[in-house]
Formats: structure tokens, C-alpha cells, sequence
């Protein structure tokens, strides 16, 4: 009997709580099949007790019901997440064990400025903890494989460079950047499938040389559970940013995709409101897309609310032509604001991991 009739039953076997298989996550480590008796190897990452014992029974079942077999033997390694070790001292995962702090920045849907914000932010950042004297340095991992802008904020443009089978970030504006924006042709339609985006999102987080950080900021596909999930199964993620649009029907979008880390043991450090208000050459500010929507989701994630970003064409433009605005225009609102939220992130980081 063919093992592909085996791993075709275990791809219906889904993840407790999500949409998304057990083989697509990466948890089967082996099938070994002796004349019908079937032994699978799951290797899974969770605190949560339930979760092997649901995946061991649904295995079982569903292996025994494959035409051919006549005994299942379920093994299961369970590891902790990497989020639990000492936080600070967390990375183990090798070529990210010289990064201090992993943070990511996450939306519910697309187009609310996620890029935007992980850009300046991590500009941001860097000028923080230079003014403090700490040169290690700030990372940008842009997984928004979707649509990936990060290169285009941060103005880089060339193929990254490969030693071995890792891959080199590359650097400017003092930030070092790895994107899939890098790797792919402009023209080249990405259409990824879920299996596809965990692949590639296990690949950028094990196979780039990021060396010595201080904070390596991850810029997540919107949406889904899927891909936060697999990043924190992945990288020793030491917090979660949630940005959101000031419009309340964001509200719910955000939250969904906030309870996904939730699940995963990955501490939120706050809810970032970005296009919150536009203010006009008389000092006033016009609120665009309606009020309150960052306040709403910090309060129904029972987190703090870091920021209101304004609406600023400057913003766009920065994006545009690779400089953000907290290098272009470090004095306007816009950049002070994204500054505030550099101490803010900063902070909440080094309480945590006190
Ligand atoms: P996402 O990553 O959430 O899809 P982007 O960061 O790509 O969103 O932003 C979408 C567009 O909105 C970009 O053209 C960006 O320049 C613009 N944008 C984002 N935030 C602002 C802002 N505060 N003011 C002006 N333009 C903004």
C-alpha cells in the first residue's frame, strides 16, 4: 500500500481551531508502514494539552479508515512554544539567535497601512535606540507575500545575496530587509495557497542570516490565522502589533485576527489607530474615516492604544519613493507620532522581558 493514500487522509485532519491540515502545518515527521500496521510521527509546538490529544485521536481514526490498514500507531513529540523560555533570551531558533526582541505587525485585512507603519516604525526604531547608544540594529521581515511593499518603503531594490543556502538581507537606511518582494519578479503573478505561505514565511524566519539585532520587525500577510499561527510555531515572537483603520467596522476584523495570537501564547503590545485624522493648514483635524476604531479594539483586546497616526500625504509619498517620513520630515506630526510609538513598542518590550 501506497503511503500517499495515508498522507491524503491526514490532510483532511485540520489543526484544532483552525482551517488549516496537520501536513500543510508541517507537523508529520514521518509515516512508516509495515504490510498495513501504520506508524506516524507528529512533531507539534503548543502548551495546550488538548491540542496532541485531539490531533493523536483525529490521526488515528482517520488512518484506520484508509483501505488497507490494519493498526495505527500515533507518536507525538510536543514541544513548547519557542515564546516560552525566558523572554529576552528567547531565540532558538539558530540564525535568529543574536535577535533580541521579534515583534510582528498584524492587520485584519489589507490596505490599512500595515507596510506603512512596520516601515516607519522600524526607522523609528533605529533612531530611538541609536539616540540611546544601542547599535545593534533593526530588521524588517516583510511576510505579506500578498503584496509586498516593504521593499518600496525602505527603498531596496536588489536581489538579496545567498551564502550557502541562507540568505543575506539586505540593507539600507541602516535597516536590514528581507522580503519575498525580493525574490520575485515585479511581473511575476504570486498566487500562494496556504501551504505555500507557511513554507515560505518557515523559510524567511529559518533561512536569513538577520546576525546581530535589537528588535527584527515582522510584517504579516492580513487576515487569517494561518500565517500567524505557523510564525509563531516558527520565530520566538515576543509580541504582536495591531493596526487598525478609525472606521468601528474595522473593529471586528482586527479582533479576529488579534485572537489568533492569543492562541498561540504571543503577548499583544498594543493597537496602533493609523489614518485617523487628516489636519488641515488651519490646525484642524477632519476625521476622514470616522473616530474611535483604535480606541474600540484596544479596549475590546484589553490593550493599550500606542497611537493615532494621522492621514498625511507626506506619508503616502515617503512609501512611494523609499525615504519615510520619519527620515524625510523627522519634525512633522506624522513622524513625532511614529516616534511616540517607537518609545512606546520599545518599552512595552523591556517591561515585558524584565
Ligand atoms: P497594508 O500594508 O495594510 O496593505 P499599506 O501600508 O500598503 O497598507 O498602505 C496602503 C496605502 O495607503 C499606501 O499607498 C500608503 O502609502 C497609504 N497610507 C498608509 N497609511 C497612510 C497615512 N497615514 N497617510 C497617508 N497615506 C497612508
Amino acid at each position: 500500500m501506497d503511503n500517499t493514500l495515508i498522507e491524503n487522509a491526514l490532510k483532511t485532519v485540520k489543526y484544532p481551531g483552525f482551517s488549516r491540515d496537520i501536513v500543510s502545518f508541517g507537523l508529520i515527521k514521518g509515516i512508516e508502514n509495515d504490510a498495513g500496521r501504520v506508524r506516524v510521527k507528529i512533531a507539534i509546538s503548543t502548551n495546550d494539552v488538548q491540542v496532541p490529544a485531539l490531533i493523536k485521536r483525529e490521526v488515528e481514526e482517520t488512518v484506520r479508515a484508509v483501505p488497507g490498514v490494519t493498526a495505527v500507531d500515533v507518536l507525538i513529540a510536543v514541544s513548547r512554544p519557542q515564546t516560552q523560555p525566558p523572554p529576552g533570551q528567547q531565540a532558538q531558533v539558530e540564525n535568529m539567535r543574536d535577535v533580541r526582541y521579534c515583534i510582528a505587525v498584524a492587520s485584519g485585512k489589507g490596505g490599512v497601512g500595515k507596510s506603512t507603519v512596520t516601515a516607519n516604525l522600524a526607522v523609528a526604531i533605529d533612531r530611538v535606540l541609536r539616540q540611546r547608544g544601542n547599535t545593534r540594529g533593526v530588521g524588517v521581515m516583510d511576510c505579506d507575500i500578498y503584496g509586498p511593499s516593504i521593499p518600496l518603503m525602505l527603498g531596496v531594490n536588489v536581489q538579496p545575496e545567498v551564502t550557502g543556502d541562507m540568505l543575506e538581507p539586505v540593507e539600507n537606511l541602516g535597516i536590514k530587509v528581507m522580503s519575498m518582494g525580493l525574490l520575485v519578479d515585479d511581473n511575476t503573478p504570486i498566487v500562494w495557497r496556504g501551504p505555500m505561505i507557511m513554507k515560505t514565511i518557515q523559510q524567511f524566519a529559518m533561512n536569513v542570516n538577520w546576525g546581530v539585532l535589537e528588535i527584527l520587525v515582522i510584517d504579516l500577510p492580513p487576515g487569517t490565522g494561518d500565517a500567524q499561527l505557523s510564525l509563531a510555531q516558527t520565530v520566538p515572537l515576543d509580541g504582536a502589533l495591531i493596526i487598525t483603520t478609525p472606521q468601528t467596522a474595522a473593529v471586528n476584523v482586527a479582533r479576529r485576527g488579534a485572537r489568533m495570537f492569543e492562541k498561540v501564547n504571543v503577548p499583544l503590545l498594543g493597537v496602533v489607530e493609523n489614518m485617523s485624522y487628516l489636519q488641515t493648514p488651519d490646525g484642524k483635524k477632519q476625521y476622514l474615516f470616522g473616530k474611535g476604531g483604535g480606541e474600540l479594539t484596544a479596549r475590546d483586546l484589553d490593550t493599550a492604544l500606542l497611537a493615532h497616526i494621522p492621514i498625511d500625504q507626506e506619508i503616502r509619498e515617503g512609501g512611494d519613493h523609499g525615504i519615510p517620513i520619519v527620515i524625510g520630515n523627522p519634525k512633522s506630526p506624522a513622524s513625532e507620532a511614529f516616534i511616540t510609538l517607537a518609545e512606546k513598542v520599545i518599552a512595552a518590550l523591556e517591561a515585558k522581558c524584565e
